[in-house]
């Protein structure tokens, strides 16, 4: 007979790790499956400012290192390396398949598998990531204080985020490959009449150039003539979309924008005793703070599922 859990937490970032805090507390028969090491996204950040608690900012290792250890303090047991494949969700218990071929059963299920930014996929963009290569505008746009950037992008977030980093830099180049923009109108009419920000059209990032010190400069392409620049820059944001960790979700849950998940604010999904939490849910800000604050949330939403049923 497969394994068996009260509740299983899918996801091991910070919205997995707080609901598990929640969970292990309430004494809950609860299991953590995470396919790499526990942290998630913190892992790959290099330094926090704005999550509350730390008046001096901490290190993402560290971060990921403290929510681990506060949530096996109660109990929590985390398995690491495992990576579901599939999940059942049209059957009681709910059923999850996993890599290694095995298989689990539970009554509750937490998914909290988070999401990952797109990239330019250009050289240099991965060795120069946290040295002048961000996805996230909100984390590290003070760290660009007084200096020219670029974004990368024309949809809504690139430029509304262009128009929001020029509270920090100097000047802002939106660089966008089309010759018109797909944010809308009002927010491009926000970017239009900022004097920091310069729009560059037509135009694609061919290389993203830098050494120990981060960023230098962008090699550019124009898609129309084929003529090649360089643009000096201390900072790029590549801000063209979020991907879902959705591909092991079942058709019969509900989902939008591509694969993310829809929740009510108590993080219930249209399955009963199936909650998400964090960046996989369907939602405009994607934070440590917030994805913590819904993990509270969809443990305390399992438990009352436990406790009361439907
Ligand atoms: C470069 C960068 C810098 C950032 N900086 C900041 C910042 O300064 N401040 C801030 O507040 N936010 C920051 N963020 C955003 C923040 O990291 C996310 O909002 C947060 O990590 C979301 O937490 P989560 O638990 O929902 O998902 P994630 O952190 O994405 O964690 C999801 C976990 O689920 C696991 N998983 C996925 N699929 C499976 C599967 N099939 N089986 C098993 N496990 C699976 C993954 O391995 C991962 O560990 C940053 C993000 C990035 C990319």
């Amino acid at each position: 007979m497969a394994e068996h859990h009260a509740l299983v937490i899918l996801g091991g970032g910070p919205a997995g790790l707080t609901a598990g805090l929640y969970a292990s507390r309430a004494k809950l028969d609860c299991v953590m499956l995470e396919k790499g090491m526990p942290g998630g996204q913190v892992m790959v950040t290099d330094w926090i400012d704005n999550y509350p608690g730390f008046p001096e900012g901490l290190s993402g290792f560290d971060l990921c290192e403290k929510m681990t250890r506060q949530a096996e303090r109660f109990g929590l047991e985390i398995r690491s390396g495992v990576e579901v494949t599939r999940i059942e969700l049209d059957c009681e218990p709910r059923r999850l398949i996993l890599a290694d071929g095995g298989g689990m059963t539970c009554d509750s299920l937490i998914i909290a598998t988070g999401a990952r930014p797109n990239t330019l996929g250009v050289p240099g963009e991965k060795e120069l990531t946290g040295r002048g290569v961000s996805y996230c505008a909100t984390c590290d746009g003070p760290f660009f204080r007084d200096q020219e950037i670029a974004v990368i992008g024309g949809g809504n977030t690139a430029v509304q985020e262009a128009v929001y980093l020029t509270k920090f830099a100097s000047k802002v180049y939106l660089i966008h490959r089309r010759d018109e923009l797909r944010a809308t109108k009002i927010v491009q009419e926000m970017a239009f009449a900022n004097d920091k920000v310069e729009i560059v059209w037509d135009t694609v990032v061919k290389e993203i150039r830098g050494g120990d010190a981060g960023v230098e400069s962008l090699a550019l392409e124009n898609v129309r003539s084929g003529e090649r620049s360089d643009l000096a820059v201390q900072g790029v944001f590549v801000l063209i979309g979020t991907i879902p960790n959705s591909e092991m979700l079942p058709d019969c849950l509900e989902m939008e924008d591509g694969g993310f998940v829809k929740t009510d604010c108590e993080m219930r999904t249209n399955i009963p005793g199936v909650m998400a939490a964090g960046d996989i849910r369907s939602k405009a800000v994607r934070q440590v703070v917030n994805a913590a604050g819904e993990g509270a949330v969809a443990a305390m939403s399992a438990e009352h599922y436990l406790v009361h049923g439907k």
